[in-house]
Formats: C-alpha cells, structure tokens, sequence
C-alpha cells in the first residue's frame, strides 16, 4: 500500500470535530500531547509520503493495540482511537519506535545512511513485535568492544568516560588529543554573524566564552577531547523549528552525562552542541551564570569546525539525508 494513501486513511478516519478537538489542544483536552502532535503533523501541508508499507501489518497493529488498550487502559476508551493510529503512523510512516524518548529512552545509530533504534525495554510482548526498535543487546556487545579499546589505547579513565557517554545516549564517539586539534578565528566570525541567533546573549556563547586563544588555552588545560554526537532522523526538517525537538532531546542527553560525569568536581570539561537554554532568561551579561555546573560552552564558539573534529576523531559528520548528528566533547585529562 502506499504510504501516502494510508496517511489520507488515517486522516479521514477522524471526523471533523475529533480534529478540531485535537488541535484546541488545552490542558482539558483527553489527548496526551504526544499523540495529539503526532496525528496534528500528518496535517502539515509540507509532509509528503514516499514508498509502500504493508497494509496487512498496519492493521494486525491496530487490532494489537486495541486488544492492548482495553486490557491496560478501559478507562479511557475515547482515546483509544487516537493513541493507535498515532502508533501506526510512528511506526508505518515516521519509521520511529513507538513510545517518545521521554517514556522510553532509545538509542539511535545512523548505520549505512538510516537510522536504527535500540529499546532497553523491548520485550516479546505483542506491541513491541511491531515496533522499529530493536533490543539493545546487539548494542551493548559493540559497547563493550569500543570501552575495552579505549581502556587499552589511552587508559582506564578514558575508557570510564566513554561508557558513561554511551549510556547517556550518545552512540558515536572518538578520542582526540588536545595537541592535536586545530583552532580557527574564522569559524568565530559565523557566530558574529549571528545566524544562530545566539551571539553574546548568554554564558555559552562567545563572547562570554573568551577569545579564541583563550578558548585554546583552556582546552589544551586537558590532555583529550572525547567528541560524541547522536543522530536523528529527521527526513522533513526544513528549518530551525522542525530540528528543536531534537536539540532540546540532546540537551537532555548532555545533562545526563552532566550528572553521571560532575565535571566541575572532577576536573572535566562539558562542550555542547549550540547555546544554553536552561533559564527562561539568560543572567548575561549582568549576573554570574546561575546554574554553573550545568553550564555546557558551545563547542561552535570554542573556534573548531566540527565536520574535522569528528574526521580527526572518526566519528561521521554527514550520516545519510535526512540524518541530522549533533555533537558534543568532553575535555578530560589521562
Ligand atoms: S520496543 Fe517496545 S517499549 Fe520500546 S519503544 Fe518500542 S514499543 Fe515501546
Ligand atoms: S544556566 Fe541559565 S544563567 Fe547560566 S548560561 Fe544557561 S541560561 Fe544563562
């Protein structure tokens, strides 16, 4: 079947009312936020539909997630119906697991240019056989591999880190040694340019940040920078706003590792991917930064282009269309 048509099926089988329903969207509204957004999307006039599915599994999922619903959840049958067709358009058109990664939380790997998702919950349970997720021990194998590596290569404390990276979600890592890496003032001059919008507005960005030299001087403070990034498949982002979701899911990764590693206490250093966002209003420039240890620098401002930081590290820049990483660093010593 093909997939555009199966799109058009969900969407007519949701009358008129049901839709104005959904897309009020008020705290009132019996529709988790999760499922509400999922079916609203289907309605962007941008989203298109390329390739066939099975309509056989389309609707043996349906008939799972029913029976599934009326045993787990009977109380609330008047959104049985939403909750399911969300799931099968997660699962037959979004090619995504089936829960968000706020409820469960999955790893993705981007391997021969598509996306591939590992659950710690998968079980073999009815729903889960129909779910992109697959389970993670093929994952935890290939862990294990890469830590014993890095523990032979440069030590138990780099091999320490990095299984701390991988468990906070982050599937593609590399090592660099901090003399090896390469500043540029011109990769300052984007931010000045301001096209992320974030240029001096707060402690995680330039200028608060130092100069570049400065940045240098600190970085080569720490004997290696271990990079890491996570890919998202991502094949209908058109701009900043279609990419926040995974930026925001990013950041929560960066502070998970932030928790796991206490940076500040032990001598490490966080770099992350884009600005700070954790206050509604940014202290800078006025006051000290509020929550320090939570502060991650951009890894943009320090003056590296990340595309050869993740070639020096081994890591991929470009994954695939539709495939967008986003990176990170930690600075530690040996
Ligand atoms: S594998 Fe199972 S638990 Fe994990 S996201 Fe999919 S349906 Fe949910
Ligand atoms: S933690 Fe708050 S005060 Fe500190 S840089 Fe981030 S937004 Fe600004």
């Amino acid at each position: 079947m093909d997939k555009a048509d199966f799109a058009e099926q969900i969407i007519s089988a949701i009358d008129g009312e049901e839709w104005e329903l959904l897309d009020s969207g008020g705290p009132d509204s019996p529709v988790h936020g999760f499922y509400r957004d999922t079916l609203l999307e289907l309605m962007d006039p941008y989203r298109f539909f390329d390739g066939d599915m099975s309509e056989e599994n389309s609707w043996d999922l349906f008939n799972t997630l029913q029976m599934h619903l009326e045993e787990t959840q009977p109380e609330k049958r008047d959104v049985h119906k939403f909750m399911i067709y969300a799931h099968m358009i997660r699962t037959y058109l979004d090619g995504l697991p089936m829960h968000p990664p706020e409820k469960v939380k999955y790893y993705t790997k981007a391997r021969n240019g598509r996306a591939e998702y590992f659950c710690p919950k998968k079980d073999d349970s009815a729903v889960c056989s129909f779910c992109v997720a697959r389970d993670c021990a093929p994952l935890y194998r290939e862990w294990e591999k890469e830590i014993a590596q890095t523990a032979e290569k440069y030590g138990e404390k780099a091999a320490s880190i990095r299984k701390c990276i991988l468990e906070s979600g982050f599937t593609q890592v590399g090592i660099i040694k901090t003399e090896d890496l390469h500043f540029y003032e011109e990769v300052r001059k984007y931010c000045v340019e301001n096209a992320c919008h974030h240029f001096n507005t707060t402690w995680a960005c330039p200028p608060a940040v130092g100069t570049v030299e400065e940045c240098r001087e600190r970085t080569l403070g720490f004997d290696y920078l271990h990079l890491f990034s996570k890919s998202f498949y991502l094949p209908d982002a058109v701009d900043w706003d279609s990419m926040k979701p995974a930026v925001t899911e990013f950041k929560k990764n960066v502070d998970e590792l932030n928790s796991r590693l206490k940076p500040r206490q032990n001598g490490m250093m966080i770099l992350s991917n884009d600005s700070c966002s954790l206050c509604k209003t940014c202290t800078y420039p006025d006051a000290p930064c509020r929550i320090p240890d939570k502060l991650h620098h951009s890894i943009e401002g320090y003056g590296f282009y990340v595309s050869e930081l993740s070639k020096q590290a081994g890591v991929s820049y470009f994954s695939g269309s539709g495939i967008i990483n986003l990176f990170g660093a930690v600075l530690h010593n040996g």
